[in-house]
């Protein structure tokens, strides 16, 4: 099955672009530099891409400039057409997009395939909203004149993007982008450009105008950035990333005055309330913890258990995260692939041995696991210190982290006490307590008895050091428009 699957990905392979993609083309850089692409199972090299300069970048800045205009006065309902396309043709191929992400990605193949319906989905909502691009009109209050009130495409935009969804976080700023009649440059994870080559490839392939969209691999992320958002004709930047990283591109946009989507870290808190369904919160602590391998921004990293039921909680979860079957995650029975890249197997590793050295007690895993790849232990821990580093830090990988809690009102105190505030998560029968608690949690998205929140028809978004924007639902498509005011007389 080695043999069987080596020939799958290089057949794969063969068929997914590696140069740049630009002016609806694969070309090689202009310098010709290339870059690995590696298996985080392994740690071996699958291909070399192209590797963006700031040169590159112009060129597909002159081009999405070109054809902006064109785009724009496009009819919505081309524009909507091309995304249906787009959608069916991913659709079609989500075999190729499952395993392409599971090989660069590392994920097992069944959350690909999960992100494959997911990040499609973007483009038929998208495809869907292209066309109810609406306005208003008033007539003024002192009588003299009506107000019209229009939407436009905010031009040229670029959207950067990371690892650990590589095909949604595009798809998501894609989507509306590409609705509203903007033109955009993707600017992909290094760690992951495989998945969105394919797309353009796929998007070229279900009719998407040259120019229209652009994905630059680059190892000179800051250079090239840096760049495209120094010139005029960019309007806009959306960002999926860390906080760190975000709060520097807001510093970078100030010389443009761009629009700016910023969707960055989270520090979750997941809390279960004494007169909570216990299976059922445990079902869902599962899916907000271990979905992606915990690399979401939207996962569980602060586990609350009122403290009447803590141990029966304790106990039923870290039987199931013990349960996990770590491998690659095109091996048959795998339920936890490989992190990243050793980066992020070490950043793990760090928070969870601070937090045992200050006194944790590990209820399984613990630690990184022997052998190629960036494996690390599905992990339980508890008794974590207040003011430990994993609390307030992002984990992003297989590790929870249990704490106990006496009252409804120290629980809102302690997951709204971070400077993040993405998503949120409780377990609760009472009507009464679930108002007043979704109501109290300062946070962008909230998951009642829920462990998965993220549907392309909701708005997804983050307050405080979490971000500023919303993608997705109708909300989206108003990230990618500016508005109008035209004054009529009479
Ligand atoms: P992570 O910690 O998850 O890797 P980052 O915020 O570092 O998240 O990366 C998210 C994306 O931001 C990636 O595409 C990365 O290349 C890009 N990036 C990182 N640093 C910069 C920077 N200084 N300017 C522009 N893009 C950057």
């Amino acid at each position: 099955t080695d043999t069987v699957h080596a020939d799958r990905v290089s057949a794969l392979l063969a068929g997914v672009p590696t140069g740049l993609w630009i002016d609806g083309a694969s070309r090689p850089s202009e310098a010709g530099a290339q870059f690995d692409v590696r298996d985080p199972a392994t740690g071996e090299v699958l291909t070399t891409v192209a590797d963006a300069t700031v040169a590159d970048a112009t060129a597909a800045l002159d081009s999405a400039s070109a054809v902006g205009k064109a785009w724009a006065t496009t009819a919505p309902r081309e524009r909507s057409l091309i995304l249906r396309r787009a959608w069916e043709l991913v659709v079609e191929r989500t075999e190729d997009f499952a395993l392409l992400m599971t090989i660069e990605m590392g994920k097992t193949l069944a959350e690909s395939r999960g992100e494959v319906a997911y990040g499609a989905e973007f483009l038929r909502w998208f495809s869907e909203e292209a066309v109810r691009i609406g306005g208003r009109t008033a007539t003024a209050p002192s009588g003299n004149g009506r107000i019209l009130v229009t939407k436009e495409p905010v031009g040229p935009c670029l959207a950067i993007t990371p690892w650990n969804f590589p095909l949604a976080m595009g798809t998501r700023k894609i989507g509306p982008a590409l609705a509203a009649g903007c033109t955009m440059i993707v600017k992909p994870a290094e760690d992951t450009p495989l998945t969105m080559l394919l797309l353009a490839q796929v998007f070229a392939d279900a009719g998407l105008p040259a120019g229209v969209l652009s994905v630059l691999p680059t190892m000179s992320a800051p250079t090239v950035v840096a760049s495209l958002m120094t010139d005029s004709r960019l309007r806009k930047v959306s960002f999926t990333g860390s906080t760190g990283v975000g709060k520097k591109l807001i510093e970078q946009s100030a010389d443009q005055v761009l629009r700016t989507s910023m969707e960055l870290g989270g520090n979750a808190p997941f809390i279960v309330f004494d007169d909570a369904d216990i299976d059922a919160a445990v079902d869902g602590a599962m899916a907000a913890k271990m979905r992606n391998g915990g690399e979401a921004c939207t996962a569980a990293n602060r586990i609350l258990v009122h403290n009447p039921v803590r141990e029966r909680f304790t106990a039923a979860l870290s039987a199931r995260i013990a349960a996990g079957v770590v491998g690659p995650g095109y091996a048959d029975g795998t339920t936890l692939g490989p992190l990243i890249n050793a980066r992020q197997r070490d950043s793990v590793a760090s928070l969870v041995g601070e937090a045992v050295d200050a006194g944790a007690r590990v209820h399984t895993g613990g630690a990184p696991v022997d052998g190629p790849g960036y494996f690390y232990a599905p992990t339980v821990i508890d008794d974590v210190p207040a003011g430990a580093r994993i609390l307030t830090e992002e984990i992003f990988g297989p590790v929870a982290v249990i704490t106990g809690f006496d009252t409804e009102d120290e629980a809102i105190e302690r997951a709204n006490d971070t400077e993040y505030g993405l998503a949120a998560y409780f377990y609760t029968t009472s009507l009464d307590r679930a108002l007043r608690v979704s109501s109290a949690l300062e946070s962008g998205m909230v998951g009642v008895n829920r462990g998965v929140i993220s549907d392309p028809a909701a708005p997804f978004g983050g307050v405080k050091q979490s971000g500023l924007g919303s993608e997705g639902g109708s909300e989206g498509i108003e990230e990618y428009l500016n508005t109008k005011y035209i004054a009529l007389t009479p």
